[in-house]
Order: structure tokens, then C-alpha cells, then sequence
């Protein structure tokens, strides 16, 4: 995950180390506060990971339950072979099946758990949710699809209306199977083919399979003890529940509401309740830093004059560093590393206490603006925009709980409990986050050898540009680690789903049946991973979340590769350049 100073490349305003404004006693001494706030959270929750709970089987089973797809549709499994199979049909599969069909293949199928495309967007439908990247840059094939979006921050609806806009153009809905779930991934070495099974009875073939399933697709809850006694209403924030609260959430005006977490959604949540439930309880552990929210309506003036093309000029622009001043280039050849990450370092201490001067500013109560602070380095946790937030805890029926840390650890038959108080409540909104990069999350994939990726991976991921693994033949993963990470995903997954297009078309070309990376490949990308990887001691430094591994030791290659998203971009130029020097390809 994001864990080096390279992560901040989406975000410009700290990204490069700036000219600290206070004494180095200054920075010190916040940094040592830093410190004691992240040993205090690791106090409550030395469990690390295993503080959650992803196995959602059981009683646990409704709060993965699709609220969104009606009724399971009866039908009969399927027997059948295509060339291109997608795990998954979020934004990794309908940009790279469009790259697909513009070199001519013609089979291609989505299995999707839910009933429609989509992906995050599908099932992240609480009230407020939008995208805090901006939308002419997040949302992909704006060209192709001459769409211009409707604001300079898309919301969910436009943004699953997008999706699917996509797979009507490229006629995915035509294979594709929703309300199912792929169960195992299997090479067959004699038929060099991939046999999909999934929950539903059905036995696919497929020349190519695409593990397009996300990166944040499960939902997580905490383990607290006393969940199940819980005699009110709850549900997780992937899961909302509209016939609860309503459409516009009225039915919540007589209704107190709680709920758990703080994190990128909770805050996009919390001032549509806070407007609208009875009584709004925030049960707080660790804040989010909250920027202003620079959103506003598409200038149809602006709209108009877009050229054809605008799109991808404006993101090839964006990945371009502005050039250095003549002095920027002396200062900086000057400089240590190390006092490069000091200075970086500083400006990102700077940040932090703007956010804090935010806070300070829009709070009115004192000892609630304290508490909404975080202290920590800007970008260990995710960083959040929003201009409602932090005045919602000025309403009078919105009550933060900080637990300082702690977190909520009890559960009873009326609500959670926290400081010896029973906070009773009608519902209670578990806004706890996802299972981070499970490379097919409910599915088994064994490849040559009848070896299990998972046991492959034991001692270390290995893989090719974190799309291709040795042992797997034309079988390639989106959005897994080892692969690039940007503030703007799409970019990596449309990066990613060029490249794989790419791969494809060269194999079908060329009269191959099948395409498998080289150990050695893999050894030079796994190398360059850990090279990258731990210039700092930033993730260390960090305070829990799923950003650092909650705190856990992490093996050097088993995350992103950080030397930046144009050097990753270059690799995959030169990997497609010298196809033969880094795959093998058999015709059988
Ligand atoms: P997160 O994992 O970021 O947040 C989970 C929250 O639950 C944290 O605040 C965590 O606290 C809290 N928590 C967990 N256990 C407990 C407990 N026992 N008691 C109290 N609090 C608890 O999940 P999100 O769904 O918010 O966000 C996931 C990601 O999705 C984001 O990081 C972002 O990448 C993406 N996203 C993007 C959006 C956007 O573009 N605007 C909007 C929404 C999501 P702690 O911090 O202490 O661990």
C-alpha cells in the first residue's frame, strides 16, 4: 500500500520537499507526539490485521448480502469456453475489455458478484458517496465515450452510470454473468486452458483470465465482542440499507443512529445522517484529516471547447513533473536523502497542522475540535476532502465518541459501550473498511503444477509488473500489489488494462496459444520492488491503518512497487518492447 513518500504523487501540495517555516525543535516535538499517539493505538490492538473479521459466513452472512440486486435470478449452470474471462466487472474490466475490442477480440465475459457492473461503485452506494479524485482524471475513456462529466467531483450515481454506459458500448452485457461469484481458477496443461468454477454450478473455460476484483472489495468488520447481541438494526456501509433508512433518508428522523469509524467513507456519510437521524453518535478511534473539497458544476462553456483527445492529453500532462527552477535544482543537488526526507518530512508536518488550524476554525465546541485532530504524518492514513464534515459536529443531535485509540471493544443488547456508557440505538452503521489487495478474494487459483497461488506466494509475492506471475500462463492480475500505486487508481488500472490489451494482441498476432512470464522476469521485477521499498522508515513511523499493515511486519516485496508511476509506466513499455526476453510463448 501507499506507504512511501512516493504515494503523495497524486496529491501536489506536499510532494515536494518545501522550505520548513518553524525552528527544527517545531517539527521535533510534533513528531514525538506522533509517536506516542501511534504506540498508544498499537497498545489496544497488538492483534494487528487479526483485529478484523473478513469471513462474513454464517450469522455474519447478511452483511455482505447484495441489498442492491433484488431478487437471485434462477438459471442453469453454464458449460461453455471463452477467450477472455474477467473476475470482477469494476473499472478493471470494462477499460481494458474496451482496449480488447478495439484489437478485435470478440469473446470476452464479466463473472460479477453483484448484478451489475461497476465494481466499487456498484456496491458503495451510502448517502454521499462520490470520488475525491477529480472526475475529468478519474473516470476512464472519457474520449472514446465523449462524455464530459457532470462535476469537478463525480458522485456515485454518475459514476456507476458511467460504468455501465461502458459496458453498453462495448457490448459486455452480452456474455457477462452477474450474481455469481468465481470459486476456483484452475490451469488445465493439457488443454492449456483456465476452468473458472463458481457458486452458481457453472464450469467455464477460458483462453485468458483476468483477475480484475479490486483492491478494497471485501468488507471488513471489527471484532468487538458482543456484536451478535446487538438486538437493533446494523448494517456495513458497502451494504446500505435503503428500505431502513429511506431513499433520503426521512425514516431515520425518529431514529438514533451510531456509527463505527472514521475513515474515507464515514466522512463522506456522517453529514447526510447528522441532517437527518433523531440522534447521530460517532464512535471515533483514530480521525481522518480533512481538506477543503474544491467541487463545482462542469462549466458547459468549458465542456464545449474540449477537444478531441482532451482526455488523455490532460492525463499524460498530470504525469509530468513540472520542471525544476534553476535553484530547486541547485538546493536539491545539495542535499542528503536523508535531508530530503527531512525537509518532506517537515512540509508534511506543515500540512498536518493547517488541517488542525481547520479544524480549530470550523468546530465550535473546543474539546470536540481537539479530539477531531489527527496526529499523524500526512498521508499515513487516507487522506479526506469534504467542507460538511467537521461542521456537522456543530449540530446539536451529532455526539463524537472518542475513544482515544481504544476503540469500540463491546457491544450490547442496546448499543456499543464504551467508558463503562451503553450508547442505546436503533441502528448501528459499521463503516469499518475492506480487506486490502486479496488477489482473488473468494476464489482459488492453481496454475501449472496444481500449485495454489497462495502457496506460491508464502514466502513472497513474485510477479512480473504485479500482473503476471510465473507458473500462471495467460492468467494476469489488476490492481494487486507489486504493481504502481497513484491517488488516482484509474490511471494504474488503465495503464494496467493497456498493457494487458497489449499482451493479448500479441499472443493472438503471433499464432501463440499461451504467454507465461520467466522466473528470471520475475526475479528482476521482485528485485526492484524491494529495491524501492523501505527508504524510509515511514511505514514504521505510521499510525495504524490499513495502509501500514495495521502496524504488522511486512515483508519488503509483499506491497507496492514505489519507484513512482512513470518509471512503472516506462518498465511496461520496455517489458512490451522485449516480449521474448521476459515471456515465453508456446504455440501447442
Ligand atoms: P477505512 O479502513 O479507511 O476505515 C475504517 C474505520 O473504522 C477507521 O476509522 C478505523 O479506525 C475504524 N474502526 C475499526 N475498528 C474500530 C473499532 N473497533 N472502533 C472504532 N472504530 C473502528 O475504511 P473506509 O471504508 O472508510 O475507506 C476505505 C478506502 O476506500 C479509503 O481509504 C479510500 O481509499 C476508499 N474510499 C474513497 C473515497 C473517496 O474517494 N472519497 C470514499 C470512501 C472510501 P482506525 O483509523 O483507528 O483504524
Amino acid at each position: 500500500m501507499p506507504n512511501t513518500q512516493d504515494a503523495t504523487s497524486g496529491l501536489r501540495t506536499t510532494e515536494r520537499p518545501r522550505r520548513p517555516v518553524h525552528p527544527p525543535e517545531y517539527y521535533e516535538e510534533i513528531k514525538k507526539r506522533f509517536a506516542e499517539e501511534r504506540n498508544l493505538r498499537l497498545s489496544y490492538r497488538p492483534e494487528g490485521t487479526a483485529q478484523y473479521l473478513t469471513d462474513l459466513s454464517g450469522a455474519l452472512a447478511r452483511y455482505e448480502t447484495d441489498p442492491y440486486g433484488g431478487e437471485i435470478i434462477d438459471r442453469d449452470p453454464i458449460d461453455d469456453a471463452v477467450e477472455v474471462l474477467f473476475i470482477g466487472g469494476g473499472f478493471s474490466a470494462l477499460l481494458t475489455s474496451a482496449r480488447l475490442r478495439e484489437v478485435g477480440v470478440e469473446s470476452i465475459r464479466i463473472v460479477e458478484r453483484g448484478a451489475d457492473v461497476g465494481g466499487t461503485w456498484y456496491w458503495n452506494r451510502y448517502p454521499g458517496v462520490a470520488c475525491d479524485v477529480v472526475a475529468y482524471d478519474y473516470l476512464p475513456l472519457l474520449d472514446e465515450m465523449n462524455y464530459v462529466p457532470t462535476r469537478h467531483y463525480a458522485r456515485g450515481d454518475e459514476i456507476l452510470g458511467h460504468c455501465q454506459a461502458i459496458a453498453r458500448r462495448y457490448d459486455l452485457y452480452e456474455l457477462a454473468v452477474f450474481q455469481t461469484t468465481v470459486t476456483s481458477t484452475t490451469w488445465n496443461e493439457a488443454e492449456q486452458l483456465w476452468h473458472v468454477t463458481t457458486d452458481r454450478g457453472d464450469h467455464m473455460r477460458a483462453t485468458f483470465v483476468v483477475c480484475a476484483n479490486g483492491t478494497l472489495t471485501k468488507p471488513k468488520l471489527a471484532r468487538i465482542a458482543g456484536m451478535d447481541t446487538f438486538t437493533g438494526h446494523s448494517f456495513h456501509t458497502s451494504r446500505w440499507d435503503y428500505a431502513y433508512t429511506g431513499g433520503d433518508l426521512s425514516k431515520l428522523s425518529d431514529k438514533v443512529v451510531g456509527i463505527i469509524g472514521t475513515g474515507a467513507t464515514a466522512v463522506q456519510a456522517i453529514p447526510d445522517l447528522g441532517a437527518n437521524a433523531r440522534e447521530l453518535y460517532v464512535f471515533q478511534r483514530t480521525p481522518s484529516s480533512i481538506d477543503v473539497r474544491d467541487d463545482w458544476e462542469t462549466d458547459p462553456a468549458w465542456a464545449a471547447k474540449l477537444e478531441p483527445g482532451w482526455q488523455s492529453k490532460r492525463r499524460a500532462k498530470a504525469l509530468t513533473e513540472p520542471p525544476l527552477t534553476a535553484l530547486q535544482v541547485e538546493t536539491r543537488a545539495n542535499m542528503t536523502p536523508e535531508e530530503k526526507v527531512r525537509r518532506q518530512e517537515m512540509a508534511n508536518i506543515d500540512y498536518m497542522m493547517r488541517i488542525h488550524r481547520r479544524i480549530e476554525e470550523l468546530v465550535d465546541d473546543p474539546v470536540t475540535a481537539e479530539a477531531l485532530k489527527p496526529w499523524y504524518m500526512f498521508m499515513c492514513k487516507r487522506p479526506c476532502f469534504h467542507n460538511e464534515y467537521l461542521p456537522t459536529f456543530n449540530r446539536p443531535n451529532v455526539h463524537l465518541v472518542d475513544t482515544h485509540g481504544a476503540g469500540i471493544t463491546e457491544i450490547r443488547a442496546g448499543g456499543p459501550v464504551f467508558d463503562g456508557v451503553e450508547y442505546k440505538l436503533d441502528l448501528l452503521i459499521y463503516a469499518t473498511g475492506f480487506e486490502v489487495q486479496k488477489t482473488g478474494t473468494y476464489n482459488r487459483i492453481v496454475g501449472e503444477g496444481a500449485l495454489d497461488l497462495q502457496d506460491k506466494y508464502r514466502d513472497g509475492m513474485r510477479t512480473v509488473l504485479g500482473i503476471h506471475t510465473h507458473g500462471y500462463p495467460n492468467l494476469f492480475i489488476m490492481g494487486g500489489y507489486q504493481a504502481s500505486f497513484n491517488f488516482n487508481l484509474t490511471d494504474v488500472l488503465q495503464a494496467q488494462g493497456d498493457h494487458i490489451a497489449a499482451c493479448i494482441d500479441h499472443v493472438r498476432r503471433n499464432g501463440y496459444k499461451t504467454m507465461d512470464c520467466t522466473a528470471e522476469a520475475e526475479e528482476w521485477w521482485v528485485e526492484q520492488v524491494i529495491a524501492h521499498r523501505g527508504k524510509t522508515s515511514r511505514n514504521h513511523d505510521c499510525t495504524p491503518g490499513y495502509y501500514n499493515f495495521e502496524g504488522e511486519f511486512n515483508r519488503r516485496q509483499d506491497g507496492n512497487y514505489n519507484g513512482g508511476f512513470p518509471a512503472y509506466g516506462a518498465h511496461m513499455t520496455d517489458v512490451r518492447a522485449n516480449f521474448d526476453v521476459h515471456f515465453t510463448f508456446s504455440n501447442a
